[in-house]
């Protein structure tokens, strides 16, 4: 019998999952592949969570994620059925993994996904810009353009960049760092690779030229981490995109929930909206010697469900400080999770405007302010609003005219900004701050004409996330990617705490964005999978 399972006959296979983003579609997809009734509790109307979509006068804009990484990772998921689990770790080394094209059939009678290039369009201050594709010769000849000396950097950065990859990534990616001593026994190769110095110090190495620095480098900020303090192993992003392309779900990353929603319901799973979970219940109480079990939920409205099994897609923070009492835990406690880091916050813009000329613009577009060092301060340390800004565009109707009416475009903007933290007042600052982005993107000629053409916008900030996604001090991102978070320190997706608890999505391991949530749910997985093995090997022999 197994660490966490008690008698077969009280397991149920039941278990239930807080929270339908990404990464608790994703484990409810493998646990009904794996024989465990799940049901998935919401707060919100609909599922995704980051990824929710908003429908409204003939736009659809995905609220969240947009840039695709890693589609075998979608591939794998698709292809589960019950009885036909998967989780044995992926061989990167076979050729099929390293196609770009999607041509598995099980994918696609969910969703249909289709390359994007280049990756990013990123727009430096003076309105040059650089399009990165991957593609090492597109990538010199504008490295030549730029700074024509950083071409030899450049090869070895490519060269440094490879050889972490292939270390933390295809190699470490689906590790679950459950002990220090795992932690402790990769770290000499990671010294050794120097990935554990700052992304932008290791890109400095590299490149003399500021905007080649840039170029290497911001990519983490699409997943919360600050360039100037996640450790260089986060410039495996850079190969990973550049090994598996960036893609996009037609009809946007609304339809690729839609398509997991579909998968989890076809497996069985249900899942239940305005369904706001208020407090996990335990059934013994710690003592030195042992720890307390789930017992199930309660819900906001009086509602009790019970289980032996609950795992959190919600925030780590919050998941520990709101739903479970204090004094029921014995590591992760108030004192320790408000001294950790929480990413940074953002305001979104989403808007759509009229326009009968085509825009010179890209799918995905980086617009880069004045400053680039110091603004990343003001937001990570400083935490005060600055007059400048960077911007990430994202334009979907310039692949996909499904997401508004004729004649129209929908997009949205997104502005890194502090969390809240920052006691800065977003009733007031919001409405400001996007009037300020919204003529910056029509006056300087990126959307010319926007204000007149305008027929929708509406904006978040981080309030959204720290009421609507209950997510600590508004955190976009979940616990920040540090080196001090990451791996065996960054919490856990089995609690140490609670017997029967487990974590799934950006806060736990290996961290946030979809690809990331996705190994996530595979490694809380093989987690349960390993607590009730005995189970479920009876389960599949009937
Ligand atoms: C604007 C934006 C753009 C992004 N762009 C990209 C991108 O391009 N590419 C990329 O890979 N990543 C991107 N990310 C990051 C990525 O979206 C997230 O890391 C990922 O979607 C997080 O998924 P998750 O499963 O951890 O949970 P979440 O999406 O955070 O979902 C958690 C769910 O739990 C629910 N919940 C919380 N508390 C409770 C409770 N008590 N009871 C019931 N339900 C509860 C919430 O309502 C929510 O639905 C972006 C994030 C944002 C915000």
């Amino acid at each position: 019998m197994s660490i966490n399972e008690t008698k077969s006959e009280e397991f149920h296979k039941t278990a239930l999952i807080i929270g339908s983003g990404v990464g608790g579609l994703s484990l409810g997809i493998r646990l009904q592949s794996l024989g465990f009734k799940t049901t998935i509790l919401e707060k919100l109307d609909g599922p995704g969570g980051r990824a929710y979509t908003k429908k409204i006068k003939g736009f659809i804009f995905d609220m969240g994620p947009t840039v695709i990484t890693v589609p075998f990772f979608i591939e794998e998921l698709f292809s589960l059925e019950i009885g036909r689990d998967n989780l044995n770790l992926p061989d990167f080394s076979s050729e099929s993994l390293k196609s770009k094209n999607i041509e598995n059939t099980s994918t696609r009678k969910y969703v249909e996904i289709i390359p994007i290039k280049p990756f990013y369009r990123i727009y430096f201050h003076d309105k040059t810009y650089f399009d990165y594709d991957g593609d090492p010769e597109n990538t010199r000849r504008q490295i030549k353009d730029i700074e024509a000396s950083d071409l030899e950097g450049y090869e070895k950065f490519h060269r440094d960049a490879e050889a972490i990859f292939k270390r933390g990534f295809l190699e470490l990616g689906y590790t679950f760092f459950n002990s220090a001593s795992e932690m402790f026994k990769v770290l000499p190769d990671l010294l050794k690779l120097d990935a554990v110095r700052s992304l932008f110090s290791f890109t400095s190495k590299y490149f003399k030229s500021e905007k080649l620095r840039q170029v290497f480098s911001f990519e983490t900020l699409l997943i919360g981490g600050n360039p100037l303090s996640v450790p260089a192993i986060y410039s495996m992003i850079h190969f990973v995109e550049k090994t598996w392309g960036v893609h996009y779900v037609m009809g946007g990353t609304g339809a690729l929930i839609d398509g997991m929603l579909k998968k989890y319901h076809e497996l069985g799973g249900e899942i239940k909206y305005n369904a706001e979970v208020e407090k996990i219940s335990l059934s013994d109480k710690k003592t030195f010697f042992s720890k307390p079990s789930v017992s199930g939920v309660e819900l906001k409205n009086g509602k009790k469900i019970k289980s032996n099994i609950v795992i959190s897609n919600g925030d780590y923070a919050n998941t520990y400080m709101k739903l479970i009492n204090n004094k029921d835990r014995r590591w992760n406690k108030d004192w320790k999770i408000k001294r950790m880091s929480y990413s940074m916050s953002l305001v979104v813009i989403y808007f759509g405007f009229k326009s009968d000329k085509s825009l010179d613009l890209r799918h995905h577009n980086i617009i880069l302010g004045p400053r680039y060092e110091e603004l990343l301060s003001d937001i990570f340390n400083r935490k005060i609003l600055a007059k400048d800004f960077s911007q990430y565009l994202h334009i979907p109707t310039i692949t996909d005219k499904s997401l508004a009416p004729k004649g129209h475009h929908a997009a949205y903007t997104l502005i890194p900004v502090p969390n809240n933290a920052s006691k800065i007042d977003w009733s007031v600052q919001g409405k400001i701050l996007t009037d300020k982005v919204l003529s910056f993107l029509d006056n300087e000629g990126y959307i010319p004409g926007l204000q007149k053409n305008l027929v929708h916008s509406e904006f978040i900030t981080p309030d959204y996330f720290e009421n609507t996604l209950n997510s600590h001090l508004g955190n976009s991102f979940g616990v920040e990617p540090k080196l001090i978070h990451s791996a065996f320190f960054r919490p856990h997706n089995r609690s140490e705490d609670i017997k029967g608890l487990y974590l799934v999505g950006a806060s736990s391991q290996p961290g946030a964005g979809t690809p990331s949530v996705m190994m996530s749910a595979k490694m809380t997985a093989r987690a349960l999978a390993s607590d009730f093995e005995n189970s479920i090997a009876a389960w599949k022999g009937k």
